[in-house]
């Protein structure tokens, strides 16, 4: 699938003088059973996302990743708590989530590291856009889905 040559497509490096190389650790795009799938563009996105933030607060600010890829049962475990999409709830059945995509989707939330103070959603999401192929933003927990569904193929 042409849709996936990004998939962990990714330097892996360990940090040795304290500063990490990216601000993202593999272990924060894991599924509940530790499966790991980065698409490259997930990656930049998330970068570009985190710099625009810290620019526009003027200080640290992290993004938290809260789900990533997805296997099939992740994914009906999801919607047994947050409904399909096409039954009027939160979760696609085709979720760009899933491994079939490559891992090309991020749930995400952000704080200002020193005071640990929420981004609304509704910054997070206009700064996922500058970003991010395709963002949703009214999801009822406050996250932020951004995915890279165009760019990735
Ligand atoms: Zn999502």
């Amino acid at each position: 699938m042409e849709i996936q040559q990004g998939r962990n497509d990714i330097y892996l490096t360990l940090s040795r003088d304290g500063k990490p190389p990216s601000h993202f650790k593999l272990r924060e795009f894991e599924n509940s059973g530790g499966l790991v799938m980065v698409h490259r563009s997930t990656l930049e996105s998330l970068e570009a996302v985190r710099a625009d933030l810290c620019a526009q607060y003027g200080e640290e600010v992290q993004v938290i990743i809260t789900d990533g890829i997805r296997t099939q049962e992740d994914n009906e475990r999801i919607a047994e708590k947050y409904g399909w999409a096409d039954e009027g709830g939160a979760v696609a059945r085709m979720s760009k989530h899933l491994t079939a995509y490559g891992g090309i989707a991020v749930d995400i939330t952000a704080r200002v590291a020193r005071t640990g103070a929420r981004i609304s959603q509704r910054t997070l999401g206009d700064i996922c856009r500058r970003h991010f192929d395709f963002v949703k933003d009214d999801y009822r927990d406050g996250h932020v889905h951004a995915d890279n569904r165009n760019r990735a193929r």
